[in-house]
């Protein structure tokens, strides 16, 4: 079995939500934890969750969201909810720049601070922030506190840095990318009880779906590359990835 540990559904796509769900179970993708990244979108991932088994959700806004005020008693009282496994996506976004990078440093700090009140582990995104992203986790998080860096596409250098702080790296269907070299080269450094899989849908489907919508039925896809860079079977890493993933998110 699979666990796709990060997917989107978009508001409009609820009517669809169970579907790609059913799809996900057919490919033997068996846990999911779907993403929260907006006020709005907060109650409807964790809803979802909440009426189906094997899904799980995060709390938490995405630092594109920077501008936009927020509730943190709000935040927490979803958090509280059994099937929020973690909170995220969080993190810092340099690249698109759509929050102000003041307001992104003061959020991401924020809900950290949730993280470590919720006793949950931290989902974060990091794009062209690495950092920032690295001070602001190592201020906010207890040393052994855990936390992923999602889709990772940093260097090589930056993949040990975060290692050394104990974090967890998620790939996702960019290893699948004919021009994605990096990723390929830091899946060898990444130790196997510290690898997690997601599609991160529906962006970024795997070869050979590009430019198709994504879903977590493309995990298999993705764990297929990964066993054919590593050299293990595609049970292996089905097995190792989803059990890092049960033990990381508790689930
Ligand atoms: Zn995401």
């Amino acid at each position: 079995m699979w666990f796709d540990t990060h997917f989107h559904i978009d508001l409009e796509k609820a009517p669809l939500a169970h579907d790609i769900f059913e799809a996900a179970r057919k490919m033997d993708v068996r846990l999911m934890l779907l993403q929260s990244t907006s006020l709005e979108d907060n109650p409807f991932t964790i809803g979802l969750a909440d009426k189906e088994d094997d899904v799980y959700a995060t709390a938490g806004l995405h630092p594109h969201t920077a501008d936009t005020p927020y509730d943190m008693a709000l935040l927490k009282e979803l958090a509280a909810h059994p099937k929020v496994k973690a909170i995220g996506e969080i993190g810092l976004d340099y690249y698109y720049d759509f929050g102000d990078r003041v307001k992104q440093r003061i959020m991401f700090a924020d809900f950290l601070k949730l993280a470590v009140e919720c006793n949950l582990p931290a989902v974060i995104h990091s794009r062209d922030a690495f950092e920032d992203t690295y001070a602001i986790v190592q201020d906010n998080l207890p040393q052994g506190h855990p936390f992923e860096i999602h889709s990772f596409t940093g260097s090589v250098d930056e993949s040990l840095q975060w290692l050394q702080t104990g974090a967890m790296l998620s790939i996702n269907g960019m290893v699948t990318f004919k021009k994605a070299d990096n990723v390929r080269e830091i899946l060898h450094h990444i130790p196997l009880d510290r690898l997690l899989l997601e599609t991160d849908s529906p962006y970024l489907a795997p070869v050979p779906l590009r430019g198709q919508e994504n879903t977590p039925a493309n995990i298999p896809l993705i764990g297929a590359k990964v066993a054919e860079e590593l050299g293990l079977s595609v049970e292996q890493v089905a097995k190792l990835t989803t059990e890092n993933g049960r033990r990381f998110f508790n689930i």
